[in-house]
């Protein structure tokens, strides 16, 4: 994509949303990094259904560790996979309280060391909590980058290397935010609402939906095809 398409991509996604926020419902960075740490293969609306009950007792990682596994387990059934992030939790928190003072690291490796969080999440934290130039790629945001061809790539990694390095400064703040809301609201993977689509001049997609009919899924864009490796969803 040339960079001025890209650049003006960016400005429609702004002047759609000039503030995009996150769907996660968090007051804190712990907070967010907790929200996000739960969201992996759930939705939004579950981690908000979850969190809800769960910060009122305990938005501290000393708190948390108080509760202990069991304490938390009943609080996280609404997300699924809850014993595995029970556990993930409570190791997140106790790494927080015994490396950190309990508070959150601001560098990759030491985000990524802790229980339950990977590349994405530390890229999220660093981009919203620290103000860095990352840009977390999950399932939505790998589908318009490659559909649009604002950074095509097989794999997230490829994809988020793409975005860091030709997202122009101004829109990197917001561009996980943009780009994660048009993929699940608009770009949608089986139906992509085309005609009301406010980037759809400047898109690449080469079976743009027309109005009033659907858009079946391509073959390359079926989950689990072979050599393609899809980011798990959430944000
Ligand atoms: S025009 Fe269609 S394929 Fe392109 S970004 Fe918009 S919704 Fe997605």
């Amino acid at each position: 994509m040339h960079p001025s398409t890209r650049r003006a991509l960016y400005r429609r996604l702004r002047a759609a949303n000039p503030e995009p926020r996150s769907e996660l419902q968090y007051t804190t960075p712990f907070e967010l990094l907790v929200a996000v740490m739960l969201s992996a293969h759930t939705t939004d609306k579950s981690v908000n259904a979850a969190t809800r009950r769960l910060f009122p007792l305990a938005n501290t990682p000393e708190a948390m560790l108080a509760l202990g596994i069991e304490g938390v387990k009943p609080y996280l059934k609404p997300v699924g996979l809850y014993n595995a992030k029970s556990r993930h939790l409570i190791g997140l928190c106790r790494r927080l309280v015994e490396h950190h003072h309990g508070r959150l690291p601001a560098r990759r490796a030491e985000l990524e060391a802790l229980p339950g969080v990977g590349r994405k999440t530390a890229s999220i934290i660093l981009n919203m909590v620290f103000g860095e130039a990352e840009i977390a790629v999950d399932t939505h945001i790998f589908r318009v980058a490659n559909r649009t061809g604002l950074a095509p790539g097989k794999t997230p990694l490829a994809v988020e290397r793409g975005l860091v390095a030709n997202t122009p400064e101004e829109f990197q703040r917001n561009a996980h935010h943009w780009l994660l809301l048009h993929g699940r609201y608009v770009c949608t993977a089986r139906n992509p609402a085309c005609p009301r689509c406010v980037i759809a001049e400047l898109c690449g997609y080469a079976h743009k939906t027309a109005a009033n009919t659907g858009g079946d899924p391509r073959p390359h864009e079926r989950p689990r095809q072979a050599g393609v490796r899809r980011p798990a969803s959430g944000g």
